[in-house]
């Protein structure tokens, strides 16, 4: 782990992580909880404050959270798990961690600048529902940006 990800890391759970006094509240009012029984954002804070951090960044549960920022709003404690888990993800994705399925998105939107495929399908389905012509004019500042933040050439190394 680099030296970068790792102090990234232990300030995280430091200032943030570690204020987690599990109670479980996140849990109950998150979507994908009850939806997929194996994620539970309690359980993630409690693998971080245990030192876990590997595991955490190398499965697939960060992955998971629509970042609805649910579990912000009812947490007792302000611990904010969705600006933790957005922070983890970065992290992984520096680690060359990121499932391929997002490195596919992130290349979908470098081409188009959409995160979803515009197909035929999708354009005539937005026609029918009165919704305007999809602008495809600014990809070329989706591009910059993405070259700005790094993001393409971390999804081109890894995808290659
Ligand atoms: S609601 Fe807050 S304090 Fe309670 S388990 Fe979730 S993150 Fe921890
Ligand atoms: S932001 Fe993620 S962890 Fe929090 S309630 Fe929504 S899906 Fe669950």
């Amino acid at each position: 782990m680099s030296e970068e990800v790792l102090g990234g890391l232990e300030t995280l759970i430091r200032e943030k992580v570690i204020y987690c006094f599990q109670c479980g509240s996140c849990v109950g009012s998150c979507p994908t909880a009850r939806a997929i029984r194996e994620y539970n954002p309690r359980r993630i804070m409690e693998e971080l404050i245990l030192g876990r951090w590997k595991e955490v960044l190398s499965g697939n549960l960060i992955w998971l959270c629509t970042l609805c920022h649910t579990c912000y709003e009812v947490c007792p404690q302000g611990v904010g798990i969705s600006h933790i888990i957005v922070e983890l993800r970065n992290h992984a994705a520096k680690m060359g961690l990121a499932p391929t399925e997002y490195l596919n998105n992130v290349k979908q939107v470098a081409s188009t600048g959409w995160t979803s495929p515009l197909t035929g399908a999708v354009q005539r389905i937005r026609k029918e529902l009165g919704l305007p012509e999809v602008d495809v004019g600014r990809v070329d500042e989706v591009r910059k940006l993405m070259e700005l933040t790094e993001l393409r050439r971390m999804m081109e190394e890894q995808l290659s």
